[in-house]
């Protein structure tokens, strides 16, 4: 687990208008936050620098108290969750979630213990051995986070996780990501553009407008604004 500190981070695409301009931000060791805004207003731009995904233009980004902005998203440590989940078709549900421990050639008996103990904590048991084509939409996002949660990372980055999802499914997404994040008590940091998400999920709120923090405020101080 880390912290994740952002100073003054600007990002330029090309010579026009900063996509993200003069960010800072302390995310604690821990801590659940959430980035809404306006389409185009930043939100995984900086959810990319952070993972690495995207070069910073300015700034430094500072992960568990070490500037990570010159290193690879694999030197990072962190696991991402995307919004179309990016599953790997020809794989089983097993090899999906298996997978960042297969990269770190970790032994066999390890491989099964930590996947079972996601499947378990996911209500996965029954579909290890199915390919994602045969699952549905909530049960694909479940393969996703436990392949996120495989791995000791030091946070997990959402990027928009349940936007595909239907109405009833996103509410039972909702609690399971609330009650997984408290029971790893990992540092998370959750894109949406979603007014539910945002009230219900996060410890803190970072509302950004146009590439620059407008508030940062927890759930409560939000919602009682006039
Ligand atoms: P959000 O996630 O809040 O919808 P983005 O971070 O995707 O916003 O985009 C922020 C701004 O940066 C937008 O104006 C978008 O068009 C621009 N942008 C994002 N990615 C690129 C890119 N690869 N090249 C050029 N402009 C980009
Ligand atoms: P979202 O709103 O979910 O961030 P977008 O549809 O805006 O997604 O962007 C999808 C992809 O296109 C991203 O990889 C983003 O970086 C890229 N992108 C967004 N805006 C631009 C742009 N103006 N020029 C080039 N690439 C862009």
């Amino acid at each position: 687990m880390a912290s994740i500190d952002m100073k003054n981070i600007v990002k330029k695409y090309g010579d026009g208008f900063p996509a993200v301009n003069d960010v800072s931000m302390d995310i604690a060791d821990g801590e659940f936050m959430i980035l809404v805004g306006p389409s185009g207003c930043g939100k995984s731009t900086l959810l990319r620098m952070i993972v690495g995904l995207e070069d910073i233009t300015s700034g430094d980004m500072v992960i568990g108290g070490k500037k990570v902005n010159d290193k690879a998203p694999r030197d990072r440590n962190l696991s991402m969750v995307f919004q179309n989940y990016a599953l790997y078709p020809h794989l089983s549900v097993f090899e999906n979630i298996a997978f960042p421990l297969r990269l770190q050639k970790a032994p066999e008996d390890e491989v099964k213990r930590k996947v079972n103990e996601a499947a378990d904590v996911l209500e996965l048991h029954e579909h290890l051995q199915r390919k994602p084509a045969n699952l549905s939409g909530g049960q694909r996002q479940r393969v996703a986070m436990g392949r996120a949660i495989v791995r000791a990372a030091d946070a997990f980055l959402f990027d928009e996780p349940l936007s595909n999802l239907d109405a009833k499914l996103r509410g039972q997404m909702r609690t399971e990501i609330a009650r997984l994040q408290r029971r790893l008590g990992i540092t998370t940091v959750y894109v949406t553009h979603d007014q539910t998400e945002a009230m219900t999920l996060g410890d803190r709120v970072c509302v950004l407008r146009k590439g620059v923090i407008q508030q940062v405020a927890s759930p409560r101080e939000l919602y009682e604004q006039p």
